[in-house]
């Protein structure tokens, strides 16, 4: 009988010695590296042979050229199209010099300020409020209800909305007809998830890099300053504590950024999402469940055994980064040192520190490589600690039968490959004054034992 996978992890960190690191990374002599994620039970293969170009952020052949425009208009996250997101719970904006942050502005107001970065609800929520509603008895709050009566209150407020829940209603197979003779009652019922609903989006600004010839010059997460990222990162930690606030059922919120299409993003336009949820996910779970045996078991697992294999390719006085193992994926995993193990209590110093090195990463990808950037931390109702730690996974490789039929994945770079393109390519922008300041790159880290705080309090 097979077992399940995550029982096998159990087994293994139950029956083996936790320190016998090569249960789950083993080289073998023809080049070939078998894993297992030590905590997924995930089993992967590098196999050599497979092209292993160093990184680069050429034009590629298929790019085809874009017209430049003032205020960019190519997606409907772009900025002289705010009407078409759901209205806007909060933006941030550069005024006199710093960074404000902007809650629940009027439909007339939007063009009186540039956004830096916005935050407005998902119009297709994965999880909806009438989930919450139906499940839960969810009542919107005070502050929503308020909101909401205000926003509606002016005509270009209704007109807003009414045209989004019309879009809605389209792309779910309405026909014209069936969507003007709606009445405006219902479709404000259907907006009542614009102001009560737990999915949002943090959208930033930019499209493409400024002064774009090509369309493969996109605004990723790596073309941002360093301080921008850090507001991005900021921003979207507050809009996360805020759905705690908004939604006494939500036990985790799930943040992630898909980049392009092959991560499952539905726009070129760079944002990360954040989805209230009811449960932990198995995942978290089994995490958490780890940490209860081994308090110590992402020092283990984590760094520890990345500076065993050489892995560790970038490090600051709060966080670092190095290849993960055991992923289906080439995947980088960056972890904050602090005590603090939900984003929402680290210090800005903290929230920095972890910032700045997942902006040297994705700097150092390039915006062409599609990727999933996933953040995992402690939920809010558990009384064990795991670390805040930011996985960013490349899309370039497609499981398949093989994949299906063994559950053995095959990962076109092996960690040390992974390690080997984004080392050369981190020096090079030091080099250029790409990177925040206080990095440290490959040979430079101090890689100390055991620099994971989460589980002191
Ligand atoms: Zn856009």
């Amino acid at each position: 009988m097979t077992r399940p996978k995550k029982q096998y992890v159990e087994d293994v960190v139950g029956s083996v010695p936790l320190m016998r690191y090569d249960v789950y990374y083993h080289y073998m002599p023809d080049g070939t590296i078998k894993q297992i994620n030590p905590f997924t039970g995930t089993e992967v293969w590098s196999v050599p042979g497979r092209s292993n170009k160093p990184l680069d952020n050429e034009i590629p052949n298929t790019a085809k050229p874009v017209e430049i425009k003032d205020t960019e208009d190519y997606c409907s996250f772009c900025e002289s199209r705010y009407y078409e997101t759901p209205p806007e719970k909060s933006r941030i904006i550069y005024r006199n010099n710093s960074y404000e942050l902007v809650e629940k502005i009027q439909a007339t107001e939007y063009d009186e300020t540039t956004a830096e970065f916005r935050r407005t609800p998902n119009l297709f929520e994965i999880v909806t409020l009438n989930y919450w509603q139906q499940n839960y008895n969810f009542k919107m709050t005070k502050n929503q209800l308020e909101w909401r009566e205000k926003y509606l209150s002016d005509q270009e407020g209704i007109e807003h909305v009414i045209k989004v829940v019309d879009y809605k209603l389209s792309r779910q197979g309405k026909n014209a007809d069936e969507i003007k003779f709606m009445s405006v009652d219902e479709k404000l019922a259907i907006a009542n998830a614009f102001f009560g609903g737990s999915h949002d989006l943090i959208i930033a600004k930019r499209h493409y890099k400024p002064n774009v010839r090509y369309d493969s010059q996109l605004n990723n997460s790596g073309e941002l300053t360093p301080e921008e990222h850090f507001q991005y990162f900021r921003f979207t930690i507050n809009s996360l504590s805020d759905v705690y606030t908004n939604n006494r059922y939500v036990r985790y919120v799930s943040v992630f950024q898909n980049w392009l299409k092959p991560a499952g993003a539905s726009f070129d336009h760079l944002h990360k999402q954040l989805v209230g949820l009811d449960s932990w996910s198995l995942n978290i779970e089994n995490q958490i469940h780890m940490v209860r045996n081994n308090p110590n078991i992402f020092n283990e697992f984590g760094p520890n055994f990345a500076i065993h294999h050489n892995l560790v390719f970038a490090e600051n006085d709060y966080a670092l980064a190095y290849c993960a193992i055991g992923h289906r994926y080439p995947t980088i995993a960056v972890y904050s040192k602090s005590h603090h193990s939900r984003p929402h209590e680290h210090t800005n110093d903290e929230i920095r520190g972890i910032s700045d090195l997942v902006h040297a990463c994705h700097a150092a990808m390039g915006s062409t490589i599609s990727c999933n950037e996933e953040w995992n931390y402690t939920p809010i109702d558990a009384v064990y600690n795991i670390p805040w730690r930011i996985l960013i996974k490349w899309r370039i490789n497609i499981p398949a039968g093989f994949e299906g039929n063994t559950g053995i994945y095959i990962n076109p770079i092996s960690p040390h490959q992974l390690r080997d393109k984004m080392v050369p390519k981190l020096y090079e922008m030091r080099a250029k004054g790409q990177l925040a300041y206080g990095i440290q790159i490959a040979e430079e880290c101090p890689c100390k034992f055991n620099c994971l705080s989460y589980h002191l309090r």
